[in-house]
């Protein structure tokens, strides 16, 4: 089996080298690019398996390079994981909103850094299964990795198909946010549990594009369930 190709995309040199140096020494192929333009370019022409991406970029932002990413039918599954030297959480919450699924603030610890590469390559190609899973009017193929409402199709990133596929195996058990990401995002990493508000609200703006009744029911200070009684209360 071929190599994962990761690219990233940052311009500062120095850090692109000890991002090279580090991912190929875990095994992982390596493309690079130093500005948003030319980020934009090499998804189209290599077709990597995940993006390394830093915010602060030359002629196009981090944030423009992950909305054409998600824009593309062809890369809308692509895991995307931001890099940046800003900290708040504001701008965490911007960063996923506009379609990472992960982001890590410089300076950053390197061993968290490939233990979170990993978890979302590991996310973003799931062991090959088989069979449909149904609730209300949703149907998830899981073999041929699609999901319908209403005969309609639903596109979503990596995150939020594992996230919806975990709710369809257990529909209408409400699950806390730390339960979420144990089952969805593994427990070998660390990621606060806010980010899986953001999901959620990916996921619902997914499958609510044609002003469908609600599917994934809010529980105060409790967490989610897939419930068709769902009403939002946010
Ligand atoms: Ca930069």
């Amino acid at each position: 089996m071929m190599k994962p190709l990761i690219l990233v995309v940052e311009d500062e040199a120095a850090l692109v080298t000890m991002l090279r140096y580090n991912l190929e020494k875990e095994g992982y192929r390596v493309c690079e690019a130093g500005d948003g333009e030319e980020a934009i370019a090499m998804v189209a022409e290599r077709k990597p398996d995940m993006v390394l991406l830093d915010w602060m970029l030359p002629s196009l932002s981090g944030i423009e390079v992950c909305r054409q990413i998600r824009r593309k039918a062809a890369t809308r599954e692509l895991p995307v994981l931001m890099l940046t030297a800003r900290g708040e959480e504001g701008d965490k919450i911007r960063g996923l909103n506009t379609g990472a699924d992960d982001y890590m603030t410089k300076p950053f610890s390197l061993p968290e850094l490939m233990a979170r590469v990993r978890a979302l390559l590991r996310r973003a190609q799931p062991v090959p299964q088989k069979g449909m899973l149904n609730y209300a009017d949703l149907v998830m193929d899981l073999s041929a990795h699609r999901v319908t409402r209403a005969d309609r199709a639903v596109h979503l990133g990596p995150t939020e198909f594992r996230l919806l596929q975990f709710f369809l195996q257990h529909p209408g058990t409400v699950f806390s946010r730390e339960e979420l990401l144990n089952a969805v995002w593994g427990p070998d990493i660390y990621v606060e549990p806010r980010t899986v508000d953001v999901h959620i609200r990916r996921l619902r703006k997914a499958l609510n594009t044609d002003a469908e009744g609600e599917l994934i029911r809010t529980v105060r200070a409790a967490g989610y369930a897939l419930d068709v009684e769902a009403v939002v209360a946010e």
